[in-house]
Parts: C-alpha cells; sequence; structure tokens
C-alpha cells in the first residue's frame, strides 16, 4: 500500500493550489454576494484541461487518472466552492455518460467541445417528484416520426442557466418503474427547450441552479444515449462517479475551513494569549484535522477504484467517501466559525460562506440517507 501521490499527482495539487490562491480564493467573497457565474475562472480552466480532466486526448481531453481529478476538484473548491462544484458537474454529470454511454459520433460531437470548456454541460434527473427517487420522474420523451419528443420540467439542475447541452433522464415506458427511463442529450437553443426559475441558495451562490423545461421539444432519434430503457442504469453509474467528485467538493471547503481557524487562533489574543495556546481551540483543530485527513483517504481511494472501471468496486466507496466527507466538511466549518467567535458570524471573514457551501455537499448527488442506503446495501450483501 502506497500513501504517497504519484509526481505528476503531486504536480497537479501544486500547480491548483497555486491556481486557486491566485484567481480563485481572492474572488470568491464577491461572486459569492453577487451570484454572478465564475466565467473568467471556467475560461481559465478550460484552457488548463480542467474541463475534460479524465477524457481522452482523442476527444480533447487531458487524460489524466481519477486520482488526479479528485485532487483538481479538491483544490479548486479550497479556493471558491462554487467553481468546484461547476468544475464537477460539468465533468463527473454530463462528460461521463457521453463518454461512458455514447456513441462514437455523440463523443465527437459533444465530448470535443465539452473538454476544452468552449461548451458546458450539466445533468437533470431531479424533478419535483423526483428528488432521491429518481422512478418517480415524469418528464417523458415519446419517439414520434424519427424524432424524440420531451415534455416536462427538471428542477435544481446545476450549470442549468449556462449550459450549451444537457443530459436528461425522461420515461420511454410508461409504468415500468425505473426500467421506463431513457438518457438522452439536448442542445442549448433546440426549440421547445427553456430554462426556467433561478434558484436562490443558501450557498455555492456562483453556481447556476435551475428549471429545465421541455415543452414539445424535439429532438434527433440519434440523440438517445445508450439504449431504450437503460436510462436509470446510466443515472446510477453516473452519480457514482459524481459522488467523488462532491466527496472532493467537500475535502476542499474543510481544509479551507481548517486553514482559516488555525490561522486566526495563532493572531486572535485574548486573555494576553493567542487563542491557539488554549486546549479548547486545540482540541478544535485536532478533530478538524483529523476528520479532514480521513474524508481524504476515503476520497482518493474511492478515486483511485473507479479508475479501475468497475463500478461494483467503488459504488460502496464512492457513497462512503462522499457521506463522510460532506459531514466533515459541515463538522469542519462549523468549527472554524467557532473558532473565530463572533468575527466568524460576518461576512467580514469567509468561514461563514464556507459554512453554507459545506451544507449543500450532504445533499446533493444524493441525501446522506441516500448514501447511507447505498452503503449498507453494499456491506449487507458482502455477506
Ligand atoms: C444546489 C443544488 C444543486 C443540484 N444539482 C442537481 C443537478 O445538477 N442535477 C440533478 O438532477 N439534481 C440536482 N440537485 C438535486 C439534488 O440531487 C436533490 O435535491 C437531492 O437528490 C434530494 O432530493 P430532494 O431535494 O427531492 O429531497 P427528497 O428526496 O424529497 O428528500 C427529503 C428528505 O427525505 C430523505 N429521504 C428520501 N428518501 C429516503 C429514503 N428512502 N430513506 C431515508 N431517507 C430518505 C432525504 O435524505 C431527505 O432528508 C441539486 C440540488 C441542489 C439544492
Amino acid at each position: 500500500m502506497d500513501f504517497n501521490l504519484t509526481d505528476e499527482q503531486q504536480m497537479v495539487k501544486e500547480n491548483c493550489r497555486r491556481f486557486a490562491e491566485k484567481y480563485l480564493k481572492p474572488k470568491a467573497a464577491e461572486y459569492d454576494k453577487t451570484h454572478e457565474f465564475p466565467w473568467e475562472n471556467i475560461k481559465m480552466l478550460g484552457e488548463m484541461g480542467m474541463m475534460g480532466v479524465v477524457y481522452p486526448e482523442k476527444y480533447n481531453g487531458s487524460e489524466m487518472d481519477y486520482v488526479s481529478y479528485a485532487i483538481i476538484v479538491e483544490e479548486l473548491s479550497r479556493g471558491c466552492a462554487s467553481t468546484g462544484v461547476i468544475v464537477s458537474a460539468h465533468n463527473s454529470l454530463c462528460l461521463s455518460p457521453i463518454y461512458y454511454f455514447g456513441t462514437e459520433e455523440q463523443k465527437n460531437k459533444y465530448l470535443s467541445k465539452l473538454t476544452t470548456g468552449e461548451w458546458i454541460g450539466c445533468f437533470g434527473i431531479t424533478e419535483s417528484g423526483a428528488g432521491s427517487d429518481a422512478a418517480g420522474t415524469t418528464t417523458t420523451a415519446e419517439l414520434k416520426n424519427g424524432k424524440w419528443v420531451l415534455n416536462g420540467t427538471k428542477n435544481f439542475i446545476t450549470n442549468g442557466g449556462v449550459a450549451h447541452v444537457a443530459v436528461v433522464t425522461a420515461v420511454t415506458e410508461k409504468g415500468a418503474g425505473h426500467k421506463g427511463l431513457s438518457f438522452f442529450i439536448i442542445e442549448k437553443g433546440t426549440p421547445g427547450f427553456s430554462v426556467g426559475k433561478t434558484e436562490e441558495k443558501l450557498g455555492i451562490n456562483a453556481s447556476s441552479t435551475t428549471e429545465l423545461i421541455f415543452d414539445n421539444c424535439e429532438i434527433p432519434e440519434e440523440n438517445i444515449l445508450g439504449k431504450p430503457g437503460e436510462g436509470f442504469k446510466i443515472a446510477m453509474h453516473t452519480l457514482d462517479g459524481g459522488r467523488i467528485g462532491i466527496a472532493a467538493q467537500a475535502l476542499g471547503i474543510a481544509q479551507a475551513a481548517l486553514d482559516e481557524a488555525v490561522i486566526y487562533s495563532k493572531e486572535r489574543i485574548q486573555f494576553k494569549k493567542p487563542i491557539s495556546s488554549f486546549q479548547a481551540i486545540q482540541w478544535m483543530i485536532a478533530d478538524m484535522a483529523t476528520e479532514i485527513e480521513a474524508a481524504r483517504l476515503l476520497t482518493y481511494k474511492g478515486a483511485a477504484l473507479m479508475g479501475t472501471g468497475e463500478r461494483r468496486k467503488y459504488s460502496k466507496n464512492a457513497a462512503m467517501a462522499k457521506l463522510f466527507a460532506s459531514e466533515a466538511s459541515h463538522h469542519a466549518a462549523h468549527k472554524a466559525i467557532q473558532i473565530f467567535g463572533g468575527y466568524g458570524y460576518t461576512r467580514e471573514y469567509p468561514v461563514e460562506r464556507l459554512y453554507r457551501d459545506a451544507r449543500i455537499t450532504e445533499i446533493y448527488e444524493g441525501t446522506s440517507e441516500i448514501m447511507r442506503l447505498v452503503i449498507s446495501n453494499n456491506v449487507i450483501n458482502e455477506y
């Protein structure tokens, strides 16, 4: 067992950290305030090959390994959690199903533009009645005269307002539950496809979260991903991978909270001493650091298992990584505010933003309760 990063992974980590310190961190508070989509960050990340991290060079991807991908999302999120989730949703949720289930034509047409960041992608399974239970999907797709006709509304879609390409689930066989779901690729500008309400959120405010509306939206027959009825399988495969991205985002936020808390605790004087000299503060720092280290190990292990390409090997670990890292992130941000005292509760310092940003990692791409369900199902089936 080797706990060291490879030279290449170490280099990726250092480069991303420098980039995040120089370009992301200084503007994160402003983006949080204005809720503007951070186009300039995404443009630079596209040029750096971060919008198609693990995909082959023949589709303009960077062909890196999954551990490097986790490191990238972690380091970007350490600087700006909104940028972290934009990159994660794009890479993990939109590009992944096209890469793993698309035809060669679909990969050439869509992946090649998405990997460079020229196009942004989004992924839509959630609907008002289909949250944790994807089988509750009511958006339909009917094949009529050689075209799929989509009707329905997707909710809470990350990158929804800015995406050039959406991959979404729809029911193609009514009454068949999750076996009646299929997956489709829809391009921005297709008649009948529009962006609905933009959500006002607690955190990750620079990321776009919107409805996607399909109103007799006609797409070519070849825009189905995989075969009819494979939508649920594709969605679950995609989410297993996505959970590594969210675990990495949570980890980055947690690390940022620890960094801020330690620096502040050494500067803040009370009772004529830095507060870092008080055991109460030291114990909080110890707990934060320990949970972060455990979250990092789980996340990198999940990412390494993903690299094997065998879903049965990484599904449980991806869920464990997401569950643990998201809760560690919440705990770390909570303790960071405690260490900052009243100042931590104000917008003057970044820890209140980290607290707000961390919260969503326990919800999207499967709530903590659903992660416990996935983990326990896997564990029970192992016996
Ligand atoms: C900012 C943001 C971005 C998002 N981005 C995307 C995106 O890009 N694409 C997309 O498709 N979706 C996206 N989502 C949706 C997100 O994945 C869902 O919100 C999440 O899966 C939970 O679904 P829900 O909100 O309907 O909650 P519900 O499913 O209604 O859950 C409510 C509560 O019940 C619990 N619960 C539900 N079922 C069970 C069960 N069987 N056992 C135990 N507890 C259960 C849940 O854990 C939760 O605590 C996003 C959401 C947000 C807020």
